[in-house]
């Protein structure tokens, strides 16, 4: 009897095997070491969670609620999953996927970060010639004041618009700009966008994540279609898209989901993260993915406000000499700080507030032996390449 492989489906082995296998322990190593923790969990869920949201996000919450993790969390997750529509290049029924999960942090220097890691990450396997697009879809109070904008505009159009569309619209508006055709497309270009339409948080939120992309040297590009199509995708939303795949080009999609704890009837909890599938991107990397090799990371904490531009240039350094840096949002408590650091299992610390800047040194803790040192700025990469 001969058995064929289901449709959609392939054989992973040899050459092809090995890359995904390469990407996936850079995956582990580097995210390892920017603090996120492995999860190996069942991805056998609940069917009406199914069909909401992506499986990876919806186990590591399940994991996460039924283990009484703390928070804030860090999560990476590396596995197969399935999807139920038609296979496409790259995109076969049974799929690898690899993620990371944010829960706990509200503020808008991580979605900045999780963006950069994202990059960072990328770059480390060798990818280039992707972009990335990002977008703010604001909150349930803008948008119902926009729908209502935006009800007015098409009211003309909306029997040139696709049936789709006009399902769409009833049900999750924000998914009509989604659409394929062309005459739906024509008509959304002039239409009033959300993004333009935000309430005074989301604005200062949004504002505040192209700032800290700015800081961190993240070139992204605003599509103010991108939307992500899902009701429980709260402000921003995010897309790496790679040249020359054609249409099916994204890569890593993710952003911002704070209601969806909620929805899922936990706590009020924020939540961000991204996905990516790395058999798709494999199409676009080069045939021999390089290797990283173990890096040390640092944890940068900042005692006051005033520190940190000063705190964010030093990352841009220790970034560029390939350390792996992790930093809290200026805003959380130094208590907060330092018991991330700790949990994050970093090599060091870089501690600065007053008092290093009144004697310009860096307080340096390295994590494995708990030895303390004081260091000036001119020999902290010497200092750090040493160990
Ligand atoms: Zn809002
Ligand atoms: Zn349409």
């Amino acid at each position: 009897m001969i058995y064929q492989k289901p449709k959609g489906t392939r054989d992973l082995f040899g050459f092809e095997l090995e890359r995904l296998e390469t990407v996936n322990s850079i995956a582990r190593r580097f995210f390892k070491k920017s603090g996120y923790q492995e999860l190996k969990i069942p991805w056998v869920i609940d069917k009406r969670v199914y069909v909401l949201i992506p499986e990876g996000t919806a186990s590591v919450w399940r994991a996460f609620i039924e283990n009484k993790l703390s928070l804030p969390a860090r999560f990476l997750y590396i596995g197969s999953m399935f999807r139920k529509e038609r296979p496409q290049k790259g995109r076969y029924r049974e799929f690898e996927q690899i993620g990371i999960e944010l829960l706990g942090e509200s503020q808008p220097f991580y979605d900045a970060e999780i963006i950069e890691q994202a990059k960072r990450f990328l770059e480390i396997i060798g990818a280039y010639d992707f972009f990335i697009e990002i977008n703010s879809i604001g909150c349930p109070k803008c948008r119902s004041a926009y729908k209502n904008i935006l009800k007015s505009y098409l009211k003309p159009h909306m029997n040139t618009i696709c049936t789709d569309c006009q399902r769409r619209f009833g049900k999750n508006f924000l998914r009509i700009f989604d659409c394929k055709e062309e005459t739906c497309q024509k008509i959304y270009d002039r239409a009033p966008m959300i993004t333009d339409h935000l309430c005074l948080e989301c604005r200062e939120h949004y504002a505040h994540v192209k700032k800290y992309l700015g800081i961190f040297k993240v070139d992204s590009k605003e599509n103010k279609k991108l939307v992500r199509g899902l009701d429980y995708y709260t402000r921003t939303v995010f897309e790496f898209k790679q040249k020359g795949l054609g249409a099916q080009d994204t890569i890593i999609a993710g952003g911002r989901y704070d209601l969806l704890m909620k929805e899922l009837g936990g706590s009020d909890i924020p939540c961000l993260g991204w996905a990516m599938g790395p058999e798709r991107m494999l199409l676009a990397l080069p045939q021999d993915v390089p290797q990283l090799e173990d890096r040390t990371s640092i944890y940068i904490a900042v005692i006051g406000e005033r520190y940190v531009e000063t705190m964010l240039k030093v990352r841009d350094t220790l970034v560029k000499n390939d350390f792996i840096c992790v930093m809290a949002a200026p805003e959380d408590s130094i208590k907060d700080q330092l018991r991330q650091a700790n949990r994050l299992k970093v090599d060091y610390v870089i501690l600065y507030g007053e008092d290093e800047a009144e004697k310009g040194m860096y307080a340096i803790k390295d994590m494995k032996t708990g030895e303390q040192h004081s260091i000036v700025p001119d020999q902290l990469l010497q200092f750090l390449k040493k160990s």
